[in-house]
C-alpha cells in the first residue's frame, strides 16, 4: 500500500489513501494463496473480553506493583503526561504538514514544544544545544559517538579508540563498536569505579573519547571525573556522559560543569515517559559549542518573526538518524513533566531517588554482601553469593520476590559483581512499600538458610513458573493453536 500526498488538500486531509492502492487478490501468485478458509475461534464477544480482562489482570506493571528493577527502571510517570500527548493537536498531527501558512497553524506548536524541550534539557545539563531526535538511549548513543567521529575527522586527526570503564552501561560498548571505534575496557578499582591509573595508561593521540556512564552501573557516583576529563582534554579526546539515569543528579550537577562535551538523557526512564515492550523511547543528545555543527537533521529554529521551522541546510551535520520529528509524543511527555515538576520538584526527584535507594542498601546490607559499602546515588549492586554457598542463586532469589508481589531486579548485570542483583527503588515509592520490600528480601535470605526448597520452587503463585527463556526465543510459536 502506498500512502500519496495529495498535495491540493491542506490540512489533516493531506493524506489520502485510495481505494484502488489495496492490492486485489489476483496480485497475489496462486501459490501463495490459501486453498481453504482460516481456521478462526468462534466466540461470542462477552467470551473475547473475558479473555482479555483476565489476562490484562494478569499483567506486572507499575501501575498494579513495587518495579525495583535496576539500571533500565521506569521512573516516575505522571498520567497527565500521558494525557497532554493525547491532546487532538499533537495526537493527529502528520509529519507532512507545512511547518508555515495553511497546515503551519497546525505544526507550530510541536515545533515550539521541541524548541523549547531542547532549551530546557540544556539548562538542565548545562549542554549548549540538544537534538531531539533519537528514538531510544541506545540511539542516542550511536548519533554522538558518530559526531565524535564527524569531530575528530573534521579537525584532520581521525582517532580509534574509545574507553570504557568495565562498569559502563552494556550498551557504550556496543554503539561504539557499531561505529567502528576500538573499544579499550578498563577495570573497576576497589572503590567501585574506573581504575584511574590504568585509565591514564591509555590516554595518547589515539584517544577519540571516554564514555561514562553516570552513576555507573555499580550506582556509584566517580570522583575522579574532573581529573579524567582534564585528562582526555589533553590530547583533544572528547567526555561522553550516558545520562540514562538523570534522576540521580537532576538539579544538583549539571554534566557540563563537570568537563562532558556530550551527552545522551533516556526521556522514557528519567523525564515522565512510561516504557516497556521495547517503546516507544527518546534518546536526545546534548553537545557542548563545538559540537554543534555535527549535530543531526533536521534541526529546530525559531525565526526572527517567532515562528518555528525544521532547518535542513547544515552541511557538517551527520546527517538523518530518524524520520520528521523523532519520538513527538515521547518529547511530549517530557515536557510536560518538566513543566509540571518545576526546578524544585526536579531537585527532589534526586533527593528522593538517592535516599530510597540508600535506604534499602542499608537496611539489606547485613543480610545480602555488598560489594562496595559506599553511599550510593539511584540504584546500588547487591551480590547473593553468600546465599549461593547456601544453594540459592540470585536467580531464586528473583524469582521468589514475584511470590511477594515485587518485580524482580536486574539479576547477573553487572557482570563484575558475582550473582548481582541491581535494585533502583525510584523516587516515588512510599516508606511503606520500602519496608515491605525489605521485609520480603530478609525473609528470603532468612529461607536460603533455613528452607531452600522453597526457593528453588519458586514462584509458586504466578500462572507460569520458571521458563525456559533460551527455547522461547529460539522456539518462537505464536499460533493460537497447534495444527
Ligand atoms: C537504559 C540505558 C541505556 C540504553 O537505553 P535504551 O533506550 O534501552 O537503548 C543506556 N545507558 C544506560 C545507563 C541505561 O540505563
Amino acid at each position: 500500500m502506498k500512502l500519496i500526498y495529495d498535495k491540493s488538500v491542506e490540512g489533516r486531509r493531506g493524506v489520502t489513501l485510495p481505494q484502488s492502492d489495496v492490492p486485489e487478490k489476483k496480485q497475489i501468485p496462486e501459490d501463495y494463496l490459501r486453498s481453504s478458509e482460516p481456521e478462526l475461534p468462534e466466540v461470542s464477544e462477552l467470551d473475547v473480553v473475558r479473555h482479555f480482562t483476565e489476562l490484562s489482570s494478569k499483567n506486572f506493571g507499575v501501575d498494579t506493583h513495587f518495579y525495583p528493577l535496576g539500571s533500565c527502571t521506569m521512573k516516575y510517570n505522571p498520567k497527565v503526561c500521558e494525557e497532554v500527548a493525547g491532546y487532538e493537536g499533537f495526537k493527529n498531527l502528520h509529519p507532512l504538514l507545512p511547518q508555515l501558512r495553511g497546515g503551519g497553524v497546525l505544526t507550530q506548536g510541536a515545533l515550539q514544544v521541541l524548541y523549547e524541550t531542547e532549551r530546557l534539557l540544556s539548562t538542565i545539563t548545562g549542554m549548549h544545544e540538544f537534538t531531539m531526535q533519537p528514538m531510544a538511549g541506545a540511539h542516542g548513543e550511536l548519533t554522538a559517538v558518530m559526531m565524535i567521529a564527524a569531530y575528530h575527522k573534521s579537525k584532520g586527526n581521525p582517532k580509534s579508540k574509545m574507553v570504557i570503564p568495565d562498569s559502563a552501561h552494556g550498551t557504550n560498548p556496543a554503539s561504539a563498536a557499531v561505529a567502528g571505534y576500538d573499544v579499550v575496557s578498563i577495570p573497576t578499582n576497589e572503590s567501585g569505579v574506573m581504575d584511574i591509573d590504568k585509565f591514564k595508561e591509555e590516554v595518547d593521540d589515539d584517544l577519540a573519547a571516554v564514555m561514562l556512564t553516570c552513576p555507573n552501573t555499580l550506582g556509584l557516583f566517580n570522583k575522579d571525573i574532573q581529573q579524567i576529563a582534564s585528562a582526555a582534554h589533553s590530547v583533544d579526546a572528547l567526555m561522553y556522559y550516558d545520562g540514562a539515569n538523570l534522576n540521580a543528579i537532576l538539579g544538583k550537577y549539571r554534566p557540563a560543569d563537570f568537563g562532558f562535551d556530550l551527552m545522551h538523557i533516556n526521556l522514557h526512564k528519567t523525564f515522565g515517559t512510561p516504557h516497556g515492550g521495547g517503546g516507544p523511547g527518546a534518546g536526545p543528545v546534548g553537545v557542548q559549542g563545538k559540537l554543534v555543527d555535527f549535530l543531526p537533521i533536521s534541526r529546530v529554529v525559531k525565526r526572527s518573526d517567532g515562528t518555528y521551522a525544521l532547518h535542513y541546510d547544515c552541511p557538517n551535520s551527520i546527517g538523518y538518524v530518524a524520520p520528521f520529528y523523532g519520538n513527538m509524543g515521547v518529547v511530549i511527555k517530557a515536557y510536560t513533566y518538566i513543566l509540571l515538576l518545576g526546578k524544585a520538584g526536579l531537585s527532589r526527584v534526586a533527593e528522593n531517588a538517592v535516599l530510597n535507594a540508600n535506604y534499602l542498601m542499608e537496611n539489606l546490607k547485613d543480610f545480602y554482601e555488598l560489594p562496595f559499602d559506599r553511599s550510593c546515588m539511584h540504584e546500588f549492586v547487591l551480590s547473593a553469593s553468600r546465599q549461593k554457598k547456601q544453594g540459592a542463586s540470585a536467580m531464586d532469589v528473583a524469582k521468589r520476590l514475584l511470590d511477594f508481589g515485587v518485580h524482580p531486579p536486574t539479576v547477573y548485570f553487572p557482570q563484575i559483581v558475582d550473582e548481582s542483583m541491581m535494585i533502583e527503588p525510584t523516587e516515588t515509592e512510599s516508606l511503606e512499600k520500602l519496608d515491605d520490600f525489605i521485609a520480603a528480601m530478609k525473609q528470603i535470605a532468612h529461607e536460603a538458610e533455613e528452607n531452600l526448597e522453597v526457593l528453588k520452587k519458586a514462584p509458586g503463585n504466578t500462572p507460569v513458573t520458571r521458563l525456559d527463556e533460551v527455547k522461547a526465543v529460539k522456539e518462537l510459536d505464536l499460533r493460537w493453536r497447534k495444527t
